[in-house]
């Protein structure tokens, strides 16, 4: 909720997802602090990029030194800010950040290295380079409902290769802002080059229309059209990391235990509330009632409750979501789906939802079409694999999959077949913490990579160099181009047969012509 304090100023007013309880305010930032942090972020940049990438590697090892003394403390600040069990806080949002750190460690000189490249022949005497630059102060821009994860990763990928960085992190969760802003004053680094605003979506804004080189968004479609409109008016690059509605495939000769299992944590993972969540499970028919009955079961073992509880999901994170979820299971129930279990609201305080399965669902139904983002898993029965692969393209997202069968051969021709960033075979969630692998969507989930080499390419330009030794005095193609019209031809026709070194051929002749130029000869 936004307030104004004593002072007049715009205030963030976070309260407990957890207990409903006021946990404390913090200060908007308008345009001009906006500004002011960007200007600030613009002139530790040259010392930045100048500290060198060696320097750069040793930062972030005390990033993760400082990480590793306070990961009780973030882990709890995080689920307080969030709702979500500590064991969430630990293993998706702070377990990755050393994988990432050390992944790196290892290979961003590689990756960020230039590098020599193949030259056509007919540029006789060239040689070509590629070389990567920082393109300068990076704006981010995260959610809520990793906010850790999705913060610190951009900001490491970014600040390795020499950029310095803004974080606007989500007014949902600016107990997690702190954090951050805190761990990076506390690993060293110099002022400027994380800089953190507070505040809400006009800050957010207020970013993107700043002295920028980049925005990096993650969250919503109806935000990510909204920030690469404005991006537009300079234009600079945006990468937009969007929703998702992830199917998930259970092939009859699945290992059904695993792919319950799988379909409980996939789905209700941070109680939903994640872009890679199953949201969509195509069961084939022979095995659908079996499976049904046996989520049923798993799913109404699991716990409910706050962080202290030793839950297995925690409350809704924001309010909002619940009217979403509750107002699609409505809709769907409706028009004639099953709640198999849960469906309701659960008793506070707190924000809690019930862990729902419901069978039945139709492509029509808004549980199907839109992201529900909430601990909800819809189930689809299918006659086969091919079906279900049909349906899972046939949507207007495409973030993650997985795949379940035995027949691994299988698995991958299902895998290569799906629209999307990533599918997992017999997993589930576990690709995007993998730092090898690239990470985005297609379709509305979102344009651009991170994650693996694309996760510090993409914050880096990308500079082609062609050096020629200077000798001759000009090249075949120059002026004059009187009398190297047929030449100019035959070496076309030659080069679209593959005959490279023929080409030389009448090119050399051009070359003469340009020589009799050169001596004042006319052609
Ligand atoms: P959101 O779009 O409401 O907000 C995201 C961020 O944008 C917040 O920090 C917000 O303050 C800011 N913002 C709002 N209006 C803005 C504007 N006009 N200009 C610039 N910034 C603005 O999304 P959310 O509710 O925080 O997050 C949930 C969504 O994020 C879901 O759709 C989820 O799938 C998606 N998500 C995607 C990924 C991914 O990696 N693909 C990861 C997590 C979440």
């Amino acid at each position: 909720m936004v307030d104004e304090n004593t002072l007049g100023k715009k205030t963030i007013v976070k309260v407990s997802p957890v207990t409903g309880k006021l946990m404390g305010e913090f200060e908007i930032c308008g345009e001009q602090e906006v500004k002011q942090s960007v200007a600030r972020a613009r002139r530790a940049f040259e010392k930045w990029v100048d500290s060198g990438l060696d320097a750069r590697l040793a930062a972030m090892q005390r990033v993760k030194q400082v990480i590793l003394k306070h990961a009780e403390d973030y882990a709890r600040r995080i689920s307080d800010d969030t709702g979500k069990p500590m064991v969430d806080s630990l293993i998706t949002e702070l377990f990755s950040i050393p994988l990432f750190l050390e992944h790196y460690r290892k290979r961003a000189k590689k990756i960020l290295a230039p590098r020599k490249v193949r030259t056509p022949l007919v540029f006789q005497h060239k040689k070509s380079y590629l070389e990567y630059f920082p393109m300068g102060v990076i704006g981010i821009i995260s959610p809520w409902n990793f906010p850790f994860q999705l913060s610190v990763i951009p900001i490491i990928s970014a600040l390795i290769g020499g950029n310095t960085v803004v974080l606007k992190p989500s007014e949902v969760t600016p107990v997690t802002g702190e954090v951050i802003r805190e761990m990076f004053e506390e690993a060293g680094f110099p002022q400027g080059v994380v800089e953190v605003v507070q505040g809400d979506g006009a800050t957010g804004a207020a970013l993107v229309t700043s002295d920028v080189d980049k925005i990096f968004f993650t969250g919503s479609v109806a935000t990510g059209r909204k920030v690469m409109a404005a991006a537009a008016a300079r234009p600079i690059p945006v990468e937009l990391e969007l929703g998702g509605k992830d199917a998930m495939i259970i092939c009859a000769d699945a290992n059904l235990k695993r792919a319950v299992r799988a379909a409980a944590w996939g789905g209700l993972v941070n109680a939903g509330q994640m872009c890679i969540s199953v949201e969509r499970i195509f069961v084939e028919e022979e095995i659908h009632d079996e499976f049904v009955g046996m989520l049923k079961k798993e799913v109404e073992r699991l716990t409910v409750g706050g962080p202290d509880q030793d839950a297995d999901m925690g409350p809704i994170t924001f309010p909002k979501q619940i009217q979403i979820v509750t107002s699609h299971i409505e809709q769907a129930r409706e028009a004639g789906a099953q709640i198999i279990s849960g469906g309701n609201v659960m008793d506070g305080p707190g924000d809690y939802f019930a862990p729902t399965i419901i069978v039945g669902v139709t492509r029509d139904m808004n549980i199907y079409r839109e992201e529900t983002f909430g601990p909800v898993l819809p189930v689809i029965k299918v006659k086969d694999s091919r079906e279900a692969v049909e349906l899972a393209n046939d949507h207007q997202y495409g973030l993650a999959a997985s795949v379940w069968t035995s027949d691994l051969k299988k698995g991958r021709t299902i895998a290569s077949a799906l629209e999307c960033g990533q599918v997992m075979v017999n997993d589930v969630v576990a690709s995007v913490a993998n730092p090898a692998l690239p990470f985005g969507g297609v379709k509305s989930s979102g344009i651009g990579r991170y994650h693996g080499e694309e996760g510090l390419l993409s914050f880096m330009h990308t500079k082609a160099i062609m050096v020629d030794p200077g000798k001759l005095e000009a090249e075949p193609f120059w002026f004059p181009y009187a009398g190297k019209y047929q030449d100019a031809l035959k070496a076309f026709y030659m080069l679209v047969q593959g005959k490279f070194l023929a080409a030389l051929g009448p090119l050399k002749r051009m070359d003469k012509i340009n020589k009799r130029a050169g001596e004042g000869k006319n052609a």
